[in-house]
């Protein structure tokens, strides 16, 4: 039995995940449920799932969920806070954490994890490409097992050789090859960008997600974080990770070999294969996905990324040629930016502008720690408001 974590359960991820847990009872219990405010639905999963612990973000929240809980019999302990989702993480009840909060919240949890040597499923793109180098050396001196959630890196651990080990070269790997849908806006007149809504921007073409991540699809942000993700997940620099635009999002990425082979990953865009394919691995178990119907699809397409509809793409790549904590100052004012955007305060092409803007003024170092990453992120945090608000 693999007792698990999972840390933003209420989330588009979280929610997946329980529905695969759900599928097989004889091998998986949950240890807890996280989430930041949904404590009503929140209080529906644990009477579905009995956790040991239920986290929420505030004490208020937590008074909020004690009765619910209370009235349906349940003994669910309850904590809040930072600190109890670190808790939760490392707890010595769960060896498996699967770790879906969103942005840089989901950092020093995930970091726990890791640190506690967990089997560490990673839907928390965000808390890599913030910590990069740190997190994989939590990973490997702790001797936690790290499994992509992302699609894409799933795809592309698919296609690896079992040992890969972050080699590249050793293996015969040429190229990782990341695939975009291009979201929203692919087609879209680029002079009337600026005009578009939050609601516009999250309504994406193939996946259903939470907001944060179907703004960054819009602005391929999420495409940039990916393969900064990928860059730290496989080890591979940034001139051998390719994005290639495949509006369909059948394929969900492929890694491109020197003898001229192309492995790619096919699949329905439903994040229940890559989150069982974790989950099980190097089992297979069902995920409640059904087969793709490539006859039904007919035509798969592809076109190379246009950085000029796509800055966001053009700034990740940048960051990480920068390095130290480049990408985490990019990570922090895409975050504000995209925040701001979906409070209407700003337009959407102030996104790369706002984030371009913060990169300029606060160049990245070299980071000494954990607590001097965290200083680096408020810092960008506070220039970026600066900048929305001046
Ligand atoms: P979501 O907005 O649907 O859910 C986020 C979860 O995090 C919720 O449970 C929420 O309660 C929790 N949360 C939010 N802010 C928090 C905070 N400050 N402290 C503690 N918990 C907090 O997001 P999502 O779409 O499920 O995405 C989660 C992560 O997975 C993101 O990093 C995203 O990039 C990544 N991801 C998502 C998908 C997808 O299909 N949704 C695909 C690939 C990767
Ligand atoms: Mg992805």
């Amino acid at each position: 039995m693999q007792t698990i974590t999972i840390l933003g359960s209420t989330g588009s991820i979280g929610v997946s995940t329980l529905d695969v847990i759900a599928r097989h009872p004889e091998r998986y219990s949950v240890f807890a449920l996280t989430a930041h405010s949904r404590v009503s639905e929140l209080a529906q999963q644990c009477l579905q799932f009995k956790p040991e612990v239920a986290v929420v973000g505030s004490a208020e929240a937590a008074r909020a969920l004690e009765p619910l809980l209370r009235q349906q019999g349940l003994s669910t302990q309850v904590a809040y806070g930072p600190q109890a989702l670190c808790a939760v993480a490392a707890a010595d009840g769960c060896d498996t954490v699967m770790a879906a909060i969103v942005g840089a919240a989901g950092l020093e949890p995930s970091l726990a994890a890791a640190r506690a040597g967990k089997k560490l499923l990673l839907a928390n793109k965000e808390a890599l490409v913030m910590s990069g180098q740190l997190f994989m050396d939590a990973v490997a001196e702790h001797h936690a097992t790290l499994l992509p959630i992302d699609s894409e890196h799933n795809a592309i651990f698919q296609c690896l050789p079992q040992a890969y080990g972050r080699v590249p070269e050793a293996h015969g790997v040429a190229r990782i090859v990341l695939t975009a849908s291009g979201g929203p806006f692919l087609k879209r007149d680029v002079a009337t960008l600026e005009a578009v809504t939050p609601e516009e921007a999250v309504a994406h073409p193939n996946w259903v997600m939470g907001r944060k991540i179907s703004v960054d699809s819009a602005t391929m942000m999420n495409k940039g974080l990916e393969v900064i993700e990928a860059h730290w997940l496989f080890g591979a620099p940034a001139d051998r990770i390719e994005v290639l635009i495949h509006p369909q999002s059948v394929i969900h990425s492929m890694v491109s070999y020197v003898d001229g082979s192309l492995l790619a990953q096919l699949g329905n865009p439903d994040m229940r294969t890559p989150i069982a394919h974790a989950l099980a691995y190097p089992e297979r178990i069902a995920s409640g996905v059904g087969p793709v119907d490539l006859a039904k699809i007919g035509q798969l397409q592809f076109l190379a990324p246009d950085f000029q509809r796509f800055p966001c793409l053009k700034l990740a790549y940048d960051a990480l040629a920068s390095g130290g904590s480049t990408a985490a100052i990019l990570n922090a004012a895409n975050e504000v930016a995209v925040q701001a955007f979906l409070d209407r305060e700003i337009g959407f092409r102030m996104i790369d502008q706002l984030i371009q803007r913060v990169m300029d003024r606060l160049p990245g170092r070299t980071v000494s720690g954990l607590d001097d990453l965290l200083e680096q992120d408020r810092e960008a945090r506070r220039l970026a408001r600066d900048c929305i608000t001046s």
